[in-house]
C-alpha cells in the first residue's frame, strides 16, 4: 500500500507454508482432476521450472500440455495435464503472501492509521505481482534482479509505480530510505522489455511539487509511449501521524498552484505528443474550488482508480442515468444520501435535479472524518462510526445510502472494522444501501433495493 488513495481491500494474504504452490481444491471433472491432482498437493515444478506462486504455474502451464512435479506428503510424483482448452480450470491454487515493503515513507498512510482499523489495512505490501494483478502501487525500491527478469519473461504488464520524484535525493527523502538502485535504469529496462507502466506522485508540498514535479513529469513523459501516464495525488495526512515538520497539507492555494503547473505541462505535452500525460487527482480541483475538467480532458480515464477523473465520470454517468429515468412513482420516496465532505457541494444540485425528475425526496448528509481527521475528505476513507453518527445526528430514518468505496468488497467492513449491519443499527436507519455509482442510486429508487452484486440492502 502506498498512501491514502490506494485500494484498501487487497487480497487476503495466506501463509503459503512449505515450498511450491498449494492446491486448495480441484474439480474431479476438470483436466487437472483427471490428471490426478488432489487438494493438499504442492506443485513444485511445472515443465521443469520451479514455481513459487500461482502466477508462475499459470505462466509455465499456459501453452500446450504440462507436467507438474508434485509433493504429496513425503512422496514426489509427476502428473501430466494433456493439451486442451483451459487446462488449469478447476484447479484452485493458494494465494501468495505479499512481499512487504522495506521503505519508511515519510507520508506512509499505514503509519497514520489509528488503532481499531481493519487489520488488512496494516499490511505494507510492496509486491510487483500485486501491482500486476490488482493495480497496487510499488516503488521498485528494493526490486531484485530475479524479479526484474521474471517481470520481463512473464510480461507482467502494466505495472503501477510510485515514482514521487525522479530526483534520487528527493525520492530517498520521501521513501525514508536510499533505494537499492536508482529508479530510472530499472524503469528503462522494463520499458525496453515492452512492460507498460502507470506512474504516481504523492505530492508533498515543499518537497516534490514545483520544479521537482515539473522535472519528474518531463522525464517520464520522455519515456512515452511505454510510460502511459502520471497521476499526481495529494498527500493524505491523518490526525494520527507522528509530528514531522517536513509534511504540510495541500491547502486550496497550493492546490491551485499545482493545477496551474499541471495545466501548463498538459498543454505542452498535448501539442508535442498528442496526450496530456500528467493528471491531477480530483481532490486538487475540489480543494482549489476549480471546475471539474471535461470528459475529453481525462482522455481514456486511465487512472480512475487513483481518483483521477472519478468526479467527472460520476457527473457524466449521473446525467445519463437521470436521462434514462422513466416516468412513474419511485419505489423509495425518501432517501438519505451520505457523501464525503469535499464532494457534497457538487452532489447537492444533482440530487435536487433528481428530485424534480423522480418525485423522490433526498436528504444529503456530508460526513466529517473524525476517525482519521478532518483533513481526510474522500468518501473511500469514511469510517462506519462517523457515518452512523452523522446519520443519527441528521435524524435519518428509513432508507439511507452510503458510497460503496467506503467498504472493503472482500470483507464487507468499513475502515474501522464496523460492519454495514452495525453501522445501520447505530445510525437508526431501517436499511443502509451501498451505491457503486449514480446508476445504483436510480436503480434503488426504481426497485427499492440495492442492485445485485452490490454490498448493500442490509436490514438493520
Ligand atoms: S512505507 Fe511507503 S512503500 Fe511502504 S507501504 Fe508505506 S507508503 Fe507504501
Amino acid at each position: 500500500m502506498q498512501n491514502a488513495r490506494d485500494r484498501l481491500s487487497g487480497p487476503a494474504a495466506k501463509n503459503g507454508e512449505g515450498p511450491g504452490v498449494l492446491v486448495e481444491s480441484v474439480s474431479s471433472s476438470s483436466r487437472a482432476g483427471k490428471a490426478g491432482f488432489r487438494p493438499g498437493d504442492r506443485i513444485l515444478e511445472v515443465n521443469g521450472r520451479e514455481v513459487e506462486d500461482h502466477l508462475d504455474v499459470r505462466f509455465h502451464a499456459a501453452l500446450g500440455d504440462w507436467e507438474a512435479l508434485v509433493k504429496r506428503g513425503e512422496e514426489r510424483i509427476r502428473l501430466v495435464v494433456p493439451e486442451g482448452p483451459d487446462s488449469l480450470g478447476g484447479l484452485e491454487l493458494e494465494e501468495f503472501r505479499p512481499r512487504l515493503c522495506g521503505n519508511r515513507c515519510i507520508f506512509c498512510f499505514v503509519d497514520q492509521l489509528p488503532p481499531g482499523v481493519r487489520p488488512s489495512l496494516l499490511v505494507k505490501d510492496e509486491d510487483v505481482r500485486l501491482s500486476f494483478l490488482h493495480g497496487n502501487y510499488t516503488t521498485l525500491s528494493t526490486i531484485r534482479e530475479r524479479e526484474i527478469e521474471r517481470i520481463l519473461e512473464q510480461r507482467l504488464s502494466p505495472l503501477y509505480v510510485s515514482v514521487h520524484a525522479v530526483d534520487e535525493d528527493v525520492r530517498a527523502l520521501l521513501l525514508g530510505v536510499r533505494p537499492r538502485r536508482p529508479l530510472l535504469p530499472v524503469l528503462d529496462r522494463l520499458l525496453e522489455g515492452k512492460i507498460e507502466v502507470w506512474g504516481q506522485v504523492v505530492l508533498c508540498p515543499g518537497i516534490n511539487d514545483g520544479a521537482v514535479l515539473e522535472e519528474t513529469a518531463r522525464v517520464l513523459a520522455g519515456r512515452r509511449p511505454g510510460f502511459l501516464g502520471l497521476a499526481v495525488v495529494p498527500v493524505g495526512l491523518s490526525d494520527h501521524r507522528r509530528p514531522d515538520e517536513r509534511l504540510r497539507p495541500v491547502t486550496p492555494e497550493i492546490a491551485r498552484d499545482v493545477l496551474d503547473g499541471i495545466d501548463r505541462l498538459q498543454r505542452e505535452f498535448l501539442v508535442e505528443t498528442g496526450t496530456r500525460f500528467v493528471f491531477a487527482a480530483d481532490e486538487f480541483h475540489l480543494l482549489a474550488g476549480r471546475p471539474i475538467p471535461s470528459t475529453d480532458e481525462y482522455e481514456e480515464f486511465g487512472m480512475l482508480e487513483d481518483g483521477v477523473g472519478m468526479v467527472r465520470d460520476f457527473l457524466d454517468r449521473f446525467e445519463e442515468a437521470l436521462g434514462e429515468w422513466e416516468e412513474g412513482p419511485p419505489a423509495i420516496r425518501e432517501l438519505t444520501v451520505v457523501s464525503g465532505a469535499l464532494f457534497a457541494p457538487l452532489l447537492a444540485p444533482l440530487l435536487r435535479r433528481a428530485e424534480e425528475a423522480t418525485g423522490a425526496r433526498f436528504r444529503l448528509v456530508p460526513v466529517k472524518n473524525a476517525f482519521l481527521g478532518a483533513g481526510i475528505t474522500v468518501a473511500g476513507l469514511l469510517a462506519g462510526r462517523d457515518l452512523a453518527e452523522a446519520l443519527a445526528g441528521a435524524g435519518a430514518r428509513g432508507h439511507a445510502a452510503v458510497p460503496a468505496e467506503a467498504i472493503s468488497r472482500s470483507a464487507g467492513l468499513f475502515l474501522d472494522d464496523w460492519t454495514i449491519e452495525k453501522t445501520a443499527e447505530k445510525a437508526g436507519v431501517e436499511r443502509l444501501h451501498t451505491l457503486h455509482g449514480p446508476e445504483d442510486l436510480f436503480r434503488l429508487l426504481r426497485e427499492g433495493r440495492s442492485p445485485e452484486g452490490g454490498a448493500g440492502d442490509y436490514p438493520s
